[in-house]
């Protein structure tokens, strides 16, 4: 595998929503890099590019599409409806989203997505979702939450603990915050920003589904970003 410190404009990758705890690779996206840089990672992603989603008995939650019984496996599924930009500062508990209609490209919103930290892999990102969202309009003149009542049911059945859903939402008002000082990235014209009209979809790489593959990878693509040390101590060639 290629080593890289970053990935490159144009490049597919792939994010996913993962549990550290379980090691489990849950919802995945495949994006086309935008811009990796140490202090801004923008990801693009349109209809018919490949997702995945665990597959079990749905029908948990209030709206009940919420998996109750997973079976271990995956279903491919592709993106619909909008074009999405995602811009991530690295170190937040969310990204921001921003959504163009497909067909007409007009600008329909911001959402915020809040989730754990990205980390590097050697294929992309892991991250996991956190349940709670909130939606912007487009002109950032009202927002609201999105799906509290799925966060409830998940802190109910006994999936996240309270305490953790509080510093969800903790998260979430810092981000209103951040909307209302028009803080990054509120304060840039991201809605006029348009992709790269040659990109196509990516391909997922076979380790999309293997969370400590795509993870100790993560290793030895960090140990190769510091040659001189990495030498030092196995000694020149000892790899
Ligand atoms: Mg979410």
């Amino acid at each position: 595998m290629r080593a890289v410190a970053s990935f490159s404009r144009g490049e597919g990758i792939v994010w996913r929503s993962v549990s550290r705890r379980l090691r489990e690779v849950h919802a995945v996206l495949a994006f086309t890099v935008v811009t990796d840089k140490p202090d801004l990672i923008t990801l693009f992603i349109k209809p018919g590019w490949p997702t995945m989603r665990r597959t079990g008995i749905r029908g948990g939650g209030p709206r009940g599409r919420m998996l109750v019984k997973p079976d271990g496996g995956h279903e491919l599924r592709e993106w619909v409806e909008n074009e999405a930009l995602a811009v991530y500062r690295p170190g937040d508990a969310h990204s921001v989203w921003l959504y163009w209609g497909a067909i007409d490209h007009d600008f329909r919103g911001w959402y915020v997505n809040l989730e754990e930290p990205w980390h590097r892999t050697a294929i992309g990102f892991d991250s996991r979702d956190n349940l709670l969202d909130i939606v912007i309009a487009p002109d950032l003149s009202s927002w609201q939450w999105k799906d509290e009542d799925e966060l409830a049911w998940a802190v109910e059945t006994g999936r996240h603990r309270s305490d953790e859903a509080a510093t969800f939402r903790v998260e979430g008002e810092r981000v209103i915050q951040r909307l209302r000082r028009r803080e990054p990235p509120f304060d840039q014209p991201w809605p006029d920003w348009r992709p790269d009209p040659a990109w196509s979809a990516p391909v997922l790489p076979p380790a999309w589904k293997d969370y400590v593959q795509a993870r100790l990878t993560e290793t030895r693509l960090r140990a190769s970003r510091y040659p001189l040390t990495d030498r030092g101590r196995r000694g020149r060639g000892a790899q």
